[in-house]
């Protein structure tokens, strides 16, 4: 196999031809009304590596949203001011076979299965500390520090259209408000809706990935939240539950930790080595990209970088 050094855009842009065509097997987003106008055949594909060699192909420039990927960024801060065992005392390490928003044991243990899925996730996000839109605030700073790009920022158009049709999301957050295990009011599941609406390209999350991926160390090397245990805790999320259900074929085929959202963006750690980030907003039945799965799937393959 190939020495990763040697990725290039051509390596990239081969893969990016070989799979775009496949958005059409899969299917844009439309439960989130704004979601639904995105163009289902945009593409990109990015790398960061550990010199911090960036190289991007395919659409570039294009911003989406986040999503469900803006979970790990909740975890890593929830975790630094509470602490592991007061985080995962409300919630389970668990694997899932189902979908992300799946109300899996609110009516039986009362907590969530893991941070990865929806009400984990809006129970983590309430539990770093301030008042209304603080929280938010602390998520939005964290990723334009990891991406070192200031000018990040939510789509109000896309938090608007979340927060009117997030019924579901709505009623997990009252039946963990119900079990005890939220205190705060719905500016709470506010911020869970906001995060999800930050906008980035490809670029950014493959920083992501490589924060992640380098003990939360970021790509050009600033060590100012280096944190080896929450690296390894946030990895260790993504890769039994970063896909939801598809986690357990994902870590058999691809075997990286990596998040997935429904925006259509995945970002990929490489232990140690770099982070990916893929773009196409054509999702399997899961809520995966179904072209990025692709690209990386090719990737990995090319340059044998599963952890396995
Ligand atoms: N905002 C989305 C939701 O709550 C996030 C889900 C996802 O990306 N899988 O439904």
């Amino acid at each position: 196999t190939a020495d990763i050094s040697t990725i290039s855009e051509k390596t990239l842009n081969s893969i990016l031809e070989k799979n775009r065509t496949y958005y059409t097997q899969g299917k844009v987003a439309d439960y989130i009304p704004e979601l639904g106008k995105m163009d289902a055949n945009a593409v990109a594909f990015s790398v960061v590596e550990n010199n911090g060699k960036i190289v991007n192909v395919g659409d570039v420039h294009k911003k989406f949203t986040m999503q469900s990927i803006s979970k790990i960024i909740a975890l890593m801060i929830a975790v630094t001011e509470k602490g592991e065992a007061n985080v995962f005392d409300k919630m389970g390490y668990f694997g899932t076979d189902r979908p992300f928003n799946h109300f899996s044991n609110l009516e039986t243990t009362g907590k969530p299965l893991n941070p990865m899925m929806n009400a984990g996730a809006i129970l983590t996000t309430s539990l770093i500390s301030g008042e209304g839109e603080k929280p938010f605030l602390k998520i939005l700073e964290m990723v334009r520090y990891i991406t070192k790009d200031p000018t990040i920022d939510y789509s109000k158009s896309v938090y608007e259209s979340e927060k009117s049709t997030g019924h579901r999301n709505r009623g997990m957050f009252y039946l963990m408000k119900n079990n005890g295990l939220i205190s705060g009011n719905e500016d709470q599941l506010d911020n869970y809706f906001k995060q999800c609406s930050i906008e980035l390209t490809t670029e950014d999350l493959a920083k992501i990935g490589y924060f992640f991926a380098n003990q939360c160390v970021r790509f050009d090397g600033d060590a100012t939240y280096k944190n080896p245990d929450i690296a390894k805790l946030v990895e260790s999320q993504m890769l039994i539950a970063g896909m939801y259900e598809f986690s357990g074929e994902y870590a058999r085929t691809v075997g990286l930790p990596s998040k997935s959202g429904v925006g259509g963006g995945i970002t990929v750690s490489v232990p140690g080595k770099m982070g990916i980030g893929v773009f196409s907003p054509a999702l399997d039945k899961h809520g995966n990209s179904l072209v990025g799965y692709r690209m990386i799937l090719d990737l990995v393959k090319q340059y044998n970088l599963s952890v396995f």
